[in-house]
């Protein structure tokens, strides 16, 4: 435990430079340094704990506050799959006209009379290709002779 004694140096606050200076002990009042005098402008005033150490007690961090406001909110997307987008066909991309005559592979982009541009998902039989259109998942015949 530290005791103090008049005519001792200890840093306080000066309440004249406002700065933490060193100051003598004028006087003690149990065994607390009472008045102090400033070593820089030898006035003589009640002892004040240094600004330093005033600021870091002061700072003691009361309850810290919940940040739910970050937490909250914006949790929608993701959570369920968003219906896929309709076709775009990919810049450059090949896009042929859809007859039953002819042969698609998977992958390949067909432009239908009624249901416009899509893209054959799998190819379901030797004959038969599902494509994906704006509209829907369509089953198209393919890879056949056309009536006459
Ligand atoms: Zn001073």
């Amino acid at each position: 435990m530290t005791t103090y004694k008049a005519g001792q140096e200890i840093d306080s606050y000066c309440t004249k430079c406002k700065l933490d200076l060193t100051h003598k002990i004028v006087a003690v009042v149990s065994n607390k340094p009472a008045k102090v005098e400033c070593r820089t402008c030898y006035g003589v005033h009640n002892y004040r704990a240094p600004r330093s150490a005033a600021a870091a007690a002061a700072a003691t961090p009361s309850a810290p506050r919940a940040s739910r406001s970050a937490s909250s909110g914006g949790r929608s997307a993701g959570a369920r799959a968003a219906p896929e987008p309709p076709p775009a066909p990919p810049e450059h991309a090949r896009i042929s006209l859809y007859a039953i005559s002819e042969k698609f592979t998977v992958g390949s982009w067909i432009s239908h009379k009624t249901f416009g541009i899509g893209v054959v998902l799998r190819e379901l039989a030797t004959n038969k290709i599902e494509v994906r259109f704006d509209a829907g998942t369509k089953v198209l015949v393919h890879n056949t002779a056309p009536l006459t």
